[in-house]
């Protein structure tokens, strides 16, 4: 997964830009690069790193004053030696593209330099936009949130263009007014901006299989092909930020519906023995920070008060890509920290997004039980996950997978039986998940827990 983002400013297009980047740095955190582009030149900083570390205020003073594009990306794939944005300089282009997305490709390579192969015998004989056209139509099983800044060295200008795969499988977040576009793979960057003075006349998603473009002639929009959206359903669940909103629904407020559904789908209420208000023998806890938002709908559904039981070591980053078990192991048990004033004496009941192995909700289950917990139920708001992502080579080993086909309630005890600190495993339903997001079954993809590809959709 990666963070992109792309602005077109006349003023100071450096400044902004890093700052609309620092907002989407929780979608990848390997490596992080930038191209920024004026009337002559186009440029690329990139490395590997967060943000902060690659670029900072270094960026903004080596940016061109006359600059006025820059595209960029922190990407959670670790490809040391092929960070976005990529570059493809091409008799009267110079092209740096960076997607969010999946292009069907050869291993080795990376999603952009798949697209551009693409884009590059497309442009033989044509121009950049009805080239861009031609490769969206011939990539009906690709999804990306794309932006790319393309200098015209014949013209003696740059465009910047952003494109969404007509799924809008990943999110895309546009502002604009007469003069300026910002997008942003998320809103919440963009809110930020706006808290720092910035002004625009109209925000919106990207629709999916739109190109909106703009240079020194004006903004362009068109619809390239019709929409068919299959909005990842775990872009609510987990990767967005809760305080974005997507396709005009709130993360928040999603993650608080799942924990509600998981409240009344598990009849914790009665479970639970709060019919009457709290129990000084039950805690609710979130795992941070993905837990949160859900943790915090448990809890209202219950009507009780959630507590913080996990304190998270923010600092070692992402430890969900880690390849070796031992030590992805290791990481998650450096990462947190449990308050044995919560924990100690009482039944836990703590809330995340997702299992996938198992190994992060095992650890943390663990270290609750060191602390003294008496019982501990691993509240998940996402539904039990069957099949990897179509975007996803890794063969990871899906804790859930045995059991598909029975009931959520036999999956969760069984997942549990696997996990020894863990005595209940209590899931949503895909129905639940849905319902929670809040848009129609029909504009959400929900592969990982159904099986359903959109890609097959007639
Ligand atoms: P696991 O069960 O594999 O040990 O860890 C799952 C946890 O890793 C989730 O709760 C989630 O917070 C985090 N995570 C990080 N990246 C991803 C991702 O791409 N997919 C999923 N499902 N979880 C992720
Ligand atoms: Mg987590």
């Amino acid at each position: 997964m990666q963070g992109v983002m792309g602005v077109y400013a006349r003023e100071d297009v450096g400044r902004k830009s890093l700052y609309t980047l620092y907002g989407v740095q929780h979608r990848g955190q390997e490596s992080a690069g930038v191209a920024a582009a004026g009337d002559r030149s186009l440029r690329v900083w990139n490395g590997a790193g967060l943000v902060s570390r690659v670029l900072d205020e270094r960026f903004v003073s080596f940016s061109h004053p006359d600059d006025y594009v820059v595209v960029g990306s922190a990407s959670g794939e670790s490809v040391a030696t092929d960070i976005p944005p990529r570059v493809l300089d091409i008799e009267r282009y110079k092209i740096a593209l960076t997607l969010d997305g999946f292009i069907p490709k050869k291993l080795e390579q990376s999603n952009e330099k798949a697209f551009l192969d693409v884009l590059e015998t497309k442009l033989k004989g044509t121009s950049i936009i009805p080239a861009l056209r031609e490769t969206m139509w011939s990539l009906p099983t690709a999804y990306y949130s794309l932006l790319a800044v393309v200098l015209d060295k014949k013209e003696e200008r740059s465009t910047l263009i952003a494109a969404r795969d007509p799924r809008g499988v990943r999110p895309l977040h546009v502002a604009r007014s007469k003069t300026k576009l910002f997008v942003a793979s998320e809103s919440a960057p963009i809110d930020v901006l706006e808290g720092m003075g910035e002004a625009f006349d109209d925000r919106r998603d990207v629709v999916p299989g739109s190109m909106i473009y703009i240079n020194s002639e004006g903004i362009r929009e068109e619809q390239v092909i019709e929409p068919r959206p299959a909005h990842c359903a775990f872009e609510w669940v987990y990767f967005g930020r809760p305080d974005s909103v997507m396709e005009g629904k709130s993360v928040h407020v999603a993650r608080k519906n799942l924990g509600h559904a998981l409240v009344k789908t598990h009849e914790l209420v009665k479970q639970y023995g709060v019919e009457k208000g709290r129990r000084d023998d039950l805690a609710v806890i979130p795992v941070p920070d993905s837990g949160r938002s859900v943790c915090t709908g448990v809890a209202e559904g219950l009507n009780i008060q959630a507590d913080e039981g996990i304190i998270k070591n923010a600092y070692l980053g992402r430890t969900y890509l880690i390849y070796d078990p031992a030590f992805r192991k290791t990481a998650s048990d450096l990462k947190h920290n449990v308050i044995r004033a919560t924990v100690a004496g009482k039944k836990v009941a703590i809330c995340d997004d997702s299992i996938v192995r198992g190994t992060v909700s095992e650890s943390v289950a663990k270290s609750l039980r060191k602390a003294g917990a008496t019982e501990v139920d691993f509240l998940v708001s996402y539904a039990p996950i069957f099949y990897p992502c179509f975007s996803d080579p890794a063969d990871k080993p899906l804790a859930a997978k045995p059991f598909k086909g029975k009931s959520i309630e036999e999956i969760g005890c069984l997942v549990a039986e696997g996990l020894p600190s863990i005595d209940h495993v209590l899931y949503n339903t895909p129905e639940n998940v849905v319902d929670s997001i809040g848009l129609p079954l029909g504009k959400i993809c929900t592969f990982c827990i159904t099986g359903v590809d959109p890609f097959k959709k007639s």
